[in-house]
Order: structure tokens, then C-alpha cells, then sequence
């Protein structure tokens, strides 16, 4: 029987089981160069199944030479760890498997989405005709508020297309890349993007951005939208919302606020004030996925005038909207037509564990980042680059070569970091973005990279 629902739920357990050991026991996966892939694992696809022996071998195979994203040992990226009643309800959105077009084909759990997006709302201060959605990722959360933006500037483009009007967007360079490319996917074009300078932090400078803007205006430029960012990706930089909220409103800008990687300081009274001014942004993002435990992806986006995201995204479809009314058919809200699921587990995670429990998450990860940081600070070893209130702990080590440094101890299987740049300076970028981890997981992130660049240094010497 190759079509067994419940025999296949036995297998998940037996495999699920297995890989949870492993992740304990073993928590990088042996590094396999890509091209080797082939030579290891069976990936070939042919004109006839396999054995059902064969094929339970094979997917144990492919579970366990994944890299661990979930492990102690995973630092590489801006998620990490898994809360389990997050896991549990993405587990049950595969099951349900509704789309949240219609309330017809996903009833109650069209209501979910709207209870979080409610209550985030409410959280950051946004006034009772506020929405959102669940975008697939942050990426797509930043699209949607530049399309926004542009329909709000301009509401004929959408029907038109673009009259004379040069448009330009606003950024700092310590922005995510996928400002470059929506500017791009939108029509504006990447060279109507003002990279903005950041200030020493890594924030923008708003004094550079206001005379940025004066300029544009003289030369006939159309001020459009800017992309604040609480939380850049490399050094977890928060911009000064305050002070954005007052240029935006003078120039009539659309003031997006991406909280992909620090948003979710909104559950935390202690780093809230990070945002500080939220209320007054156009629209805010924040993902779930990368500091709550959260399966890939849960993205939420909010707007702070829902009509904003019902023009630019609502179109007429006969054979799909047939009962209720648009406020209950999230398609009409939304930029997929078919979309995945991607409210529940963040619901389950939430109800479970409160709001309480979610600024838990948050505070704990802040206090993992001064620990790092003041591990990093009492040993002259090492140079720091990161500052208070940020979640990403940037560093060098003994002055080796940090790109070299994280590609080796990836190709050892000794742990998984990444490195990033900022202001002429390239380090190690430590990130305390799993909840799951204690003190203890750091201090061992510092004795294995330590060992290891020893030995790196003695066969250095030994090589001269
Ligand atoms: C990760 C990140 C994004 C992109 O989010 P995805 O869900 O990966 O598309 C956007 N902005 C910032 C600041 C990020 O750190």
C-alpha cells in the first residue's frame, strides 16, 4: 500500500524519534561538499517506485545528512530552536490543509488569523480599523507595504500603470535586500532606492535622510516610502521610529516598519521601547520564526488603515468569494490566491504560553546577547563590535580570518555560524535567537570556537 496515512504516521514517529536523538548526540550533520550529494544518497528519480524497506531507509537517510537548524549548535541564521505547540500546530495545519482564501474552505481558522492580527494590533497601538495578514515571509511582508505605498501615493497606477511620476524609495544601507529587489518587482527600479548612511550603530541617519529628501523634492522626485528596520540583519540596529514618524508625516511618506528580525520586542515591556513611536508607523512586520520558535515561515503584517491593504489587494472573483462577507475571505486581503496555513501554529504557540510567555522568549534571548557580549568584552582575545540591545554579537578572535574561521568549522561539523560586514569591519555574527539554549549552550559556542581556532594556529606555526 504506497497510499497509508496511518502506516506513514507510524513512520513519522519512528523517524521523528530517531532524528530528535540524533540532533541531541550529534548536532551538526557531517558536512557533504554539494557535488558529493550524489554519490551518498539516492535522490535519482526513475520510472518505478521503490520497496517500502528501501524507502524507509532512504528517508532516514535524508534526515540525518540535513543540516540541523533546531540543534544547540545552529547559529548560522536568524532562526533557530523550535517551540513545540508552535511545531504542533503547523503539524496540524498540514493535516487540515485549508487554504485561507474564504472563510467557506477555511471557517474558524480564518477567525485564528484574525485574533492574532487583532491582538498584535493592539499590542504596538494601532487604532480599530488596523489589519493585516500573513505574508510568506518577511520578504513578501516588505513587498506588500511598498505596493501599499505606492497605490497610497498614487491610486491610478494600479489600473494605469505608471504615468510620469519618478517615485523613489528610501532605505538605510544596513537595510535587507529585499528592499533592492521589490523596488525592483514593483517597477520603480533599484536606482530609485537612497541608500541612507547609517550612523556608527547601524541605524539610519536621520539627518542625512531629510536632506536627501529636500533634494529629491527639488529635482521632481516623488518621496514614497520608507523602510525603517527594527532589528538589521547583521547587527540587530533598531532606527529611531520618533524621529522617522515625524519626516515621513512632513514629506507624506509611507513609513514601513521591518521588524522581521527585532519586531517581536513588542511582547517585552522591558525592550519595547526599542520601537518606541510603532504606533504612528504606516505598516510593521515582524516573524515569528525567527525568535519565537516558530516553524518557517510565520510572518505577520500589519497596517494601520486596513483599507490600504483592501485597495491594493482585493479583486473580483466570482468562482471563489460566494458567502460572507470580505471581511472573512482573506483572499481579498492577500497577495496569494491559495495560501498556506500559516496563523495556527503561531496561535497554538501563543494560547499555550500567553503573551506572558512569549515576552519570556524575548527578555531570555536579550539576557543570552549581554552574557555573549560581556563573555566577549572580559577577554582581550577577542575584539567586539555589537552593541547594548541587540541580539547579534559581532566579533573577531585572536585576528583570524573570520571568513575563513566560520567555513571550517562548518566543513569539521564543529558547529554552524555565519560572518557578516559592517563599517570596513568583517567578524563572526553570534546570534541569540533560540530560546532553548541556556548559558551554558553559549559558554560551549565559545569553547569549541576557541579550541578550534588553537588548533588553527598551531598548524599554522607548524606550516611556516
Ligand atoms: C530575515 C529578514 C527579512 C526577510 O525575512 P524572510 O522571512 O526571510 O523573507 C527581512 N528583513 C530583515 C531585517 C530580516 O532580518
Amino acid at each position: 500500500m504506497h497510499n497509508n496515512i496511518q502506516e506513514d504516521l507510524k513512520l513519522f514517529n519512528i523517524l521523528v524519534q530517531e532524528f530528535l536523538t540524533s540532533e541531541k548526540n550529534q548536532p551538526t550533520a557531517n558536512y557533504i561538499p554539494a557535488e558529493q550529494i550524489k554519490n551518498k544518497v539516492d535522490l535519482k528519480l526513475k520510472d518505478k517506485g521503490i520497496s517500502k524497506t528501501r524507502f524507509q531507509e532512504l528517508i532516514r537517510q535524508v534526515l540525518l545528512k540535513t543540516p540541523k537548524t533546531s540543534s544547540k549548535l545552529f547559529f548560522n541564521q536568524l532562526f533557530g530552536g523550535r517551540h513545540s505547540k508552535a511545531v504542533l500546530g503547523d503539524l496540524l495545519t498540514v493535516f487540515l490543509n485549508n487554504s485561507m482564501a474564504t472563510y467557506k474552505i477555511a471557517g474558524l481558522q480564518v477567525n485564528i488569523e484574525k485574533q492574532v492580527i487583532k491582538k498584535v494590533c493592539q499590542l504596538i497601538g494601532y487604532p480599530k480599523n488596523s489589519g493585516g495578514t500573513f505574508p510568506t515571509g518577511g520578504s513578501m511582508c516588505n513587498f506588500m507595504s511598498l505596493v501599499m505605498a505606492r497605490d497610497k501615493k498614487n491610486k491610478e497606477i494600479k489600473e494605469l500603470g505608471y504615468n510620469n511620476q519618478k517615485m523613489v524609495v528610501y532605505t538605510s544601507e544596513s537595510a535587507h535586500y529585499s528592499i533592492s529587489k521589490n523596488t525592483s518587482f514593483i517597477g520603480i527600479g533599484k536606482k530609485n532606492i537612497r541608500y541612507i548612511k547609517s550612523n556608527d550603530k547601524g541605524a539610519i541617519n536621520t539627518l542625512l535622510l531629510e536632506q536627501q529628501i529636500k533634494k529629491d523634492i527639488k529635482n521632481n522626485f516623488t518621496p514614497t516610502y520608507l523602510n525603517a528596520t527594527a532589528g538589521t540583519t547583521v547587527m540587530c540596529a533598531f532606527d529611531d521610529i520618533r524621529k522617522l514618524v515625524k519626516i515621513c508625516k512632513n514629506y507624506k511618506i509611507w513609513l514601513h516598519l521591518d521588524g522581521a528580525f527585532g519586531g517581536s520586542v513588542i511582547f517585552s515591556k522591558k525592550h519595547k521601547i526599542l520601537v518606541e513611536g510603532i504606533n504612528k508607523t504606516d505598516s510593521f512586520c515582524f516573524n515569528a520564526h525567527k525568535t519565537l520558535g516558530a516553524p518557517l515561515s510565520t510572518s505577520v503584517l500589519v497596517v494601520k488603515n486596513r483599507s490600504n491593504l483592501l485597495y491594493s489587494f482585493n479583486n473580483e472573483a466570482k468562482y471563489l468569494y460566494q458567502t460572507e462577507n470580505k471581511e472573512y475571505n482573506l483572499g481579498r486581503t492577500s497577495f496569494e490566491c491559495g495560501r498556506r496555513n500559516n496563523a495556527l501554529k503561531f496561535w497554538t504557540l501563543w494560547k499555550s504560553i500567553g503573551t506572558n510567555g512569549l515576552e519570556k522568549m524575548v527578555d531570555y534571548e536579550f539576557s543570552l546577547a549581554d552574557y555573549a557580549r560581556s563573555y566577549i568584552s572580559s577577554n582581550k582575545d577577542y575584539i567586539l563590535y555589537s552593541f547594548d540591545n541587540s541580539l547579534s554579537i559581532c566579533f573577531n578572535y585572536k585576528n583570524i580570518n573570520p571568513k575563513k574561521l566560520c567555513t571550517k568549522l562548518y566543513e569539521q561539523n564543529k558547529l554552524l555560524v555565519g560572518y557578516g560586514e559592517f563599517s570596513n569591519n568583517t567578524f563572526i555574527r553570534l546570534v541569540t535567537i533560540n530560546s532553548q539554549n541556556t548559558k551554558e549552550d553559549i559558554l560551549n559556542f565559545f569553547v569549541i570556537l576557541e579550541k578550534f581556532a588553537q588548533k588553527l594556529l598551531d598548524s599554522k606555526n607548524q606550516n611556516e
